[in-house]
Order: structure tokens, then C-alpha cells, then sequence
């Protein structure tokens, strides 16, 4: 007998629910795009336990009369096409008619909706996949569905849920996506009847950018638009003051979609090119509007990627519009004194007051080269890794070009700093190249693991609390990662509505910005940290926290850090790579190079 059978269609709507359904955050935005397409002009969520216990979306849109209510949790049931030619140019956010069939096979779902010409509303419930008979009840114009135990009946899907801060920060994200794509909606969102947002559509999308991040991102965004050949771009681009460790901060809309998309991307970055250090990215608020007949959207179950029919001429307009407005803005005279830490500002405090201001001026200098020269690429000395090179003051790198340095010699030692960035030391049997950078970093990387493996690291409050915003989702992995901070010695304090202080900060790594610090330390908790456990999350703070505290590449070093640096290599356990593992160090013996010049 034959062993193929045809399933049956509730076990094809669980199959599907895979593909879009995928965790809490998957239905929120189904349901939000649901909204948005019936026309809705205020979206009211509220979620309980991550979106584990309880999502409900209420919106005030068309709404659905009884027949059309039962019909929208069968699969394959839509409004939004009706023949194949309208898959080309779609205009609505769904399309597929799949995603409330999906939900209500894998939940327990209740949905009330009612129309403006109707009387009174129309209920349903459905629990995992079989519907309750439909009947009336009273509710306002539009619809509320809510989604109760996702997953309930599938254990193993139900188990790969995180908890509810790492889940509702998936949500946040999504609402984020559609607060900014919809600029002109009232939305709501809450957890554990906490408000965590209240957007106004009246507010614009400087004072969203506000909300939804902070101040500082909505105080320092350039704008610009263009538009040709039926292409409208409207962009809102981030000074490089703000700039980030990862990409998570650029968001790309088309037509009021959130999207991802390699040529977008890559325009991007190459806009940026020469205005940020390689390894910072912009914060870019793109929104691009254009026929829809001009790309699909059919091409991935979330419709997060497109294919787009001319993708050519959305990456030169993209990289052009950009790249013109950064050119033309003058971002130096924008460069913003740094925040001094606490002991500087001590020490200030004792200057003449003509005196202090030259002082913060010629810090503001070094913090600007060290933040905007041009990158210069460095002269190869034989097999040293490749790097570039940006220089911390503007003379230093002129002179190691143009004359010659003289070698220096300490106790048995003899040393040369070249370019700024390598160290040459005679050894015993040759000598030996250093790079600077990556040999500093991996000293203080072994320095603090041996620290912090004892107790937490040692701190000094700051004189003056830094303070910075954050949103819930940046405050919730904040409170996650107590134990982390405590353990590094950072201190913070709340310090207002969604602002906290800096209190207090490592005496290690006195060098470094504290706020800059904790702000990249907040992206990597809410973003690479994710799928890390304890160890390897510490790991990878304490490997930022050496990168930070070392000394650049392009630092002119004098003669007493040279010689701190080699005492320092002697004492480190791994000295020859650096935590990373590239290496620090290469060694070249008197016997290779009596080989290359053919004296034996
Ligand atoms: P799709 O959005 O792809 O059409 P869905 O399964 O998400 O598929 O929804 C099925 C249909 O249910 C939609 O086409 C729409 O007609 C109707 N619908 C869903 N949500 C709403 C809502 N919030 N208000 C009005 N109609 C809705
Ligand atoms: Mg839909």
C-alpha cells in the first residue's frame, strides 16, 4: 500500500505558521500590517509575558462583517488581490492571505470586529484551528484580535521562546519598524499594563525618532531628499557623532515597508565612505517611494526582501543623494566637545579659566582628527597584517614620513617606533615587529580576565554622573545584564524618564569615554549578546573593553610607553596574538635575513 498521504489542511496551516510565524514578535507584526491595510488610523497593542501569555492588536479600521470574519482564518483568504495580475503592484502590506490562518492554527485566537454600516459586532474564537461558531457581540468600529498561549499545542516550538524582555524586544522592533514606515498613526503599545509607548500621528518623524530612540539620535540627523525617474527618496542621516558598532541602526523603507536589501546597504556604506572609521556605522532612516510595478515583493514569506527590476538605478540614486548631502555638510564644525571623565574635569577645574578653554578646545581637536581624518593606508613592512591607519594627531603622521627617526636604544634594547603603528625591537636572534594596537589590546584583555576572575573590577565614581536615554528594550537588557555591570564596575543610576547616569566607571579603562563605552556595551547586550551564553558574553565585553582602552594605531608613542609596552609583552601569557587572534607580534631571525641578502 502506498505510503503518501495528502494532509490535511490544519496541518498545512501549521507548516505555513513556521515560515511567517516564527515567535511573538512575527504576530505582532502580522496583525499591525492587517491594521494598516484596513485603513486603521490608531493601533492600540498590549502584550502580556513576552507575547507568550497574551498579543492583542485593537485597531479603529474598516473592519469585517460576520461572513468575511469566519472567511479571514481560512487559509488562502484575502481582500487584497483578486486575480494574478495584481501580484504585480502590490499596494497593501499583506497579500499572501496566510498569516491569521497561521495564527490561529498554532493559538487560541478571539476576534471581534465590526463595520461602519453595521449595527453591532460579530465574534469568533478559534483554538488551534477549530473555530467556535461565530455570534454577535457589542464592540466600537474596527477589530481586535487577540492571540492567547502561541504555541501551546507545540512544546518544542513553545521551548525555543526566550524570556519576555528578549521577546518584547523583538516586538519593540517591530512596532519600531511600523512607527517610523507610518509616521501619521496614533499607536500604543504595552506590557504588563505598562505603557511602554504612546506615539501621535500629529508629532512628526523627528519627534517619533525622539521617542523611539533618544534625543540625541533626532538632534543630530541631516536631512536630504531627491527624486528622479519615478524614484522619491527621503533620508534622514545620522552625523557620524552618532555613529554605531553594527548596521541595526539603518532603516530602510520602501513604499511604507520595512525592508532589507544588499544594494541599499552597500549605497549606504559607500556614502559614509571616508566620513566614518571602518569599523562604525551610520544611523540612516531611508525611505524610498517608487511605482510598485517596479519590484517584487513576492519573493520571501515575511516580504522583508524585495527584488527589485532595476536595482542598478536605486543604487546610484541612493548613493548619490547621500553621498551629495554628506559632502556638502560641513560635519567637522558639528564635531561636539567630548565628554571629559570625572578626573579630567577635576583637574580642570583648577585651570584659568582662558586656559581651560584652550585645553577643551584642543581636546575637542584630538577627538575630532581621532573621530574624522581621512584613513590613510599604511606602507607594507614585510608580512605585517594589513591595517589602516588613522592618525591621532594631525602632525604626528607627517613626520614619520618625511624624516627619518632615529632609533632609540633602552638598557640592552634597541627600539624605533615606525608609521605610528608598528614597534621594531632587537632581539636576541633577529628582531622583532610589533603592532602596537593589537599587542596593547591583548596585555589589558589578559590584565582584566585575571582581574574580573577574582572579583568585580575595581571603579571610581565620576565627579559629574553622564547621563544618556535609552529605550525599554535598551533598559531591559540593562536589568538582564545586572550582574554583568556589577562585575565590570559600571555603575548606573535612572536618572529621569527613560535616562540613566553613568555613577560610576573602571579604573582600567580610565582612558576610554564612559558613555561612549556603555553605549556600544548597551548595542552588543541588545543585539550580538543575544545568542550568547554568561561566559561568552563576558568575553566579548571584556575584548570591546581592551579594544577601547589600547593604544591606536597612529598614536606617536614616546620613549617610556615603548619601553612600558615591551615590559608589559614579557609578562603576558599570550602575548603573539592578540584576542582576536591575530598576531602582535613577528619575528625575523638574523638567520632569514643573512638568507634574503645571499650571505650564506
Ligand atoms: P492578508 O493580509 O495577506 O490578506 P491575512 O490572513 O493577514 O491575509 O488576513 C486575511 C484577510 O482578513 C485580509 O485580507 C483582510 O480582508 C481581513 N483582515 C485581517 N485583519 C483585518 C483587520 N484588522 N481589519 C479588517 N480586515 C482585516
Ligand atoms: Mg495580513
Amino acid at each position: 500500500m502506498g505510503q503518501i498521504v495528502t494532509l490535511d489542511q490544519n496541518m498545512i496551516n501549521m507548516i505555513a505558521a513556521g515560515e511567517v510565524i516564527e515567535r511573538p514578535a512575527s504576530v505582532v507584526k502580522e496583525l499591525m500590517e492587517n491594521s494598516i491595510d484596513a485603513g486603521a488610523t490608531k493601533i492600540v497593542i498590549s502584550i502580556e509575558d513576552g507575547g507568550r501569555k497574551l498579543i492583542s492588536v485593537t485597531d479603529n479600521g474598516c473592519g469585517m462583517d460576520s461572513e468575511d470574519l469566519t472567511l479571514a482564518f481560512d487559509s488562502h483568504t484575502t481582500s487584497k488581490i483578486k486575480r494574478t495580475c495584481d501580484l504585480r503592484g502590490i499596494s497593501t502590506l499583506g497579500f499572501r492571505g496566510e498569516a491569521l490562518a497561521s495564527i490561529a492554527s498554532v493559538a487560541q485566537v478571539r476576534a471581534v470586529s465590526r463595520t461602519k454600516d453595521s449595527p453591532g459586532a460579530s465574534c469568533i474564537e478559534i483554538d488551534c484551528g477549530n473555530k467556535s461558531s461565530i455570534g454577535p457581540c457589542s464592540a466600537d468600529y474596527g477589530t481586535t484580535i487577540q492571540v492567547r498561549d502561541l504555541f501551546y499545542k507545540l512544546p518544542a516550538r513553545r521551548k525555543f521562546l526566550k524570556t519576555a524582555n528578549t521577546e518584547m524586544g523583538h516586538i519593540t522592533e517591530h512596532f519600531t519598524r511600523i512607527a517610523l514606515a507610518k509616521d501619521d498613526l496614533d499607536m500604543i503599545l504595552h506590557h504588563n499594563d505598562r505603557e511602554l509607548y504612546r506615539l501621535l500621528g500629529k508629532q512628526g518623524i523627528h519627534q517619533r525618532i525622539a521617542e523611539l530612540f533618544s534625543s540625541e539620535f533626532s538632534e543630530n540627523l541631516i536631512e536630504t531628499k531627491s527624486s528622479e525617474k519615478g524614484l522619491r527618496l527621503f533620508a534622514l542621516l545620522g552625523k557620524p557623532s552618532i555613529s554605531r558598532t553594527n548596521t541595526k541602526f539603518q532603516y530602510v523603507f520602501l513604499n511604507g515597508r520595512f525592508i532589507r536589501d544588499k544594494f541599499i546597504s552597500h549605497a549606504i556604506k559607500e556614502a559614509y565612505r571616508g566620513s566614518l572609521e571602518p569599523n562604525r556605522f551610520p544611523v540612516v532612516f531611508l525611505f524610498i517611494q517608487m511605482p510598485y510595478e517596479n519590484y517584487d515583493v513576492n519573493v520571501h514569506p515575511t516580504k522583508i526582501e524585495v527584488r527589485f527590476y532595476n536595482a542598478n538605478l536605486i543604487h546610484s540614486q541612493v548613493l548619490g543623494t547621500l553621498r551629495e548631502k554628506l559632502l556638502g555638510t560641513n560635519l567637522q564644525m558639528q564635531a561636539k566637545l567630548p565628554v571629559a571623565t570625572a578626573p579630567a574635569k577635576a583637574q580642570k577645574e583648577n585651570m584659568p579659566a582662558t586656559h581651560r578653554r584652550s585645553q577643551e578646545i584642543a581636546d575637542a581637536m584630538a577627538e575630532f582628527f581621532k573621530k574624522h581624518r581621512p584613513i590613510q593606508t599604511q606602507q607594507q613592512l614585510g608580512p605585517a597584517p594589513k591595517k589602516r591607519f588613522v592618525p591621532l594627531h594631525p602632525a604626528a603622521g607627517q613626520t614619520t614620513k618625511s624624516q627619518t627617526v632615529p632609533s632609540r636604544r633602552v638598557g640592552t634594547n634597541k627600539f624605533l617606533q615606525i608609521h605610528d603603528g608598528f614597534i621594531v625591537a632587537e632581539a636576541d636572534d633577529g628582531f622583532i615587529v610589533i603592532d602596537q594596537h593589537a599587542l596593547h589590546e591583548r596585555i589589558i584583555y589578559e590584565d582584566l580576565c585575571r582581574r574580573i576572575q577574582k572579583s568585580r573590577l575595581e571603579s571610581q565614581k565620576l565627579l559629574i554622573p553622564e547621563s544618556f536615554q535609552l529605550t525599554d528594550t535598551q533598559a531591559d537588557a540593562l536589568k538582564t545584564n545586572a550582574e554583568l555591570l556589577e562585575k565590570l564596575g559600571i555603575e548606573l543610576a535612572p536618572f529621569g524618564p527613560k535616562t540613566y547616569a553613568i555613577q560610576a566607571f573602571p579604573t582600567l579603562l580610565a582612558k576610554v569615554a564612559p558613555l561612549d563605552f556603555v553605549q556600544d556595551l548597551i548595542d552588543l547586550l541588545t543585539d550580538k549578546g543575544l545568542g550568547l551564553d554568561t561566559e561568552e558574553l563576558l568575553d566579548e565585553v571584556l575584548n570591546m573593553a581592551a579594544c577601547k582602552a589600547a593604544i591606536k594605531a597612529g598614536q606617536k608613542l614616546t620613549d617610556n610607553e615603548i619601553e612600558q609596552l615591551l615590559a608589559d609583552r614579557e609578562r603576558t601569557e599570550h602575548a603573539t596574538r592578540c584576542p582576536h587572534g591575530r598576531p602582535t607580534t613577528i619575528r625575523f631571525s638574523i638567520t632569514e635575513l643573512e638568507k634574503q641578502f645571499k650571505r650564506t
